[in-house]
């Protein structure tokens, strides 16, 4: 899987979410001392993107309590991009505080999710985000910050989310001072076609903006985690969050299950010809491990059953549509 005597394969980048939105949601505390573990394979593996935890109140999400630590060790491996998702800005600061590389803001399109993920209209989300950029210069501080829109494709509470509310609330959180936006599928409610025409409208009414539209957040709920991948990668998205083993779901979006799977997304780009900078055996074995710690909780992925097929995956790129998208970066 080293591309280096392929420098034409495209990169994509996948960033590992198990950590946070995989972890907030088995109700077991994994100790930090496997989350190191974790956070240390998975940087051994060729993962350069890792959500390391969340910083909400421990009484509310004592299984992410260690994020500060975690965020610690991550910036002691050179070249990982440590993110922390912050609700508001307390979160923010932090994250500010700590030297996250990034801080990931969660902005629901669905007023109904927004008021029970974080207790604000999706309005009152985007004053937060103006108030977290002015915190983040006043610090002069580095910390990137990215605004992922939950619920993009539909809502558990509401139903149908309007694309206009989607295309508003995304430009509204850029001019709020975010500097990356990325469209979420919380619930699982996406199809392939959905994200396919949401992405691309997305890019349009963003224009000159369009290429800080750079993240595709998948859950795998009904199945179309990998689907909804590869319809957004069509579009020109060459960033990914995933979770290992498939793990996570969402508090306030009851059924939701896990991201797609991260050895699971890595396989699929790697075999049709894209670049990850992931070993997709190390991965593997690290699932192994996480899958110990997580006995008795409900794990996903398909790849980890039958293991790395023997023939080899392309090593030739042939798509035609990715160097013309807007979304690439
Ligand atoms: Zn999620």
């Amino acid at each position: 899987m080293n591309a280096s005597n392929t420098p034409r394969r495209p990169a994509v980048t996948v960033r590992e979410v198990g950590l946070r939105d995989g972890l907030q949601s088995v109700a077991m505390i994994v100790p930090t001392s496997h989350k190191l573990e974790w956070i240390g394979a998975a940087y051994a593996a060729g993962q350069r993107e890792i959500e390391v935890g969340s910083f909400v109140p421990a009484r509310l999400l004592p299984q992410l309590a260690d994020t500060a630590e975690l965020v610690a060790h991550a910036k002691t491996l050179p070249g990982l991009v440590a993110s922390v998702l912050v609700p508001n800005l307390k979160g923010a600061e932090r994250a500010i505080e700590v030297g996250a590389d990034l801080m990931l803001v969660p902005l629901s399109a669905s007023a109904a999710h927004s008021a029970a993920n974080v207790r604000k209209t999706p309005d009152e989300m985007i004053k937060q985000i103006a108030d977290i950029r002015a915190a983040r210069d006043a610090a002069s501080s580095k910390t990137i910050i990215e605004v992922g829109m939950s619920t993009a494709f539909g809502c558990t509470i509401q139903g149908d989310v309007a694309e206009d509310d989607v295309i508003r609330l995304l430009q509204a959180a850029l001019d709020a001072g975010a500097e990356r936006v990325g469209l979420a599928d919380t619930v699982g409610y996406a199809d392939p076609a959905q994200v396919r025409r949401l992405f691309e409208k997305a890019f349009r009414a963003l224009g000159s903006q369009a290429d800080k539209l750079t993240c595709g957040h998948f859950h795998d709920t009904r199945g179309l985690a990998l689907a909804n991948t590869l319809a957004a990668l069509d579009v020109g998205v060459c960033r990914f969050d995933a979770s290992l083993a498939g793990i996570g779901g969402c508090p306030h979006a009851p059924g939701a299950s896990g991201n797609a799977a991260t050895e699971d997304v890595v396989f699929m780009l790697e075999r049709m010809g894209y670049h990850t900078g992931i070993d997709l055996t190390a991965l593997l074995e690290l699932r192994k491990r996480v899958a110990s710690w997580l006995a008795g909780e409900q794990l996903g992925g398909a790849v980890w059953r039958a293991g790395v097929p023997k023939s080899r995956p392309a090593t030739t790129f042939t798509s035609s549509s990715f160097s013309s998208q807007p979304g690439i970066q």
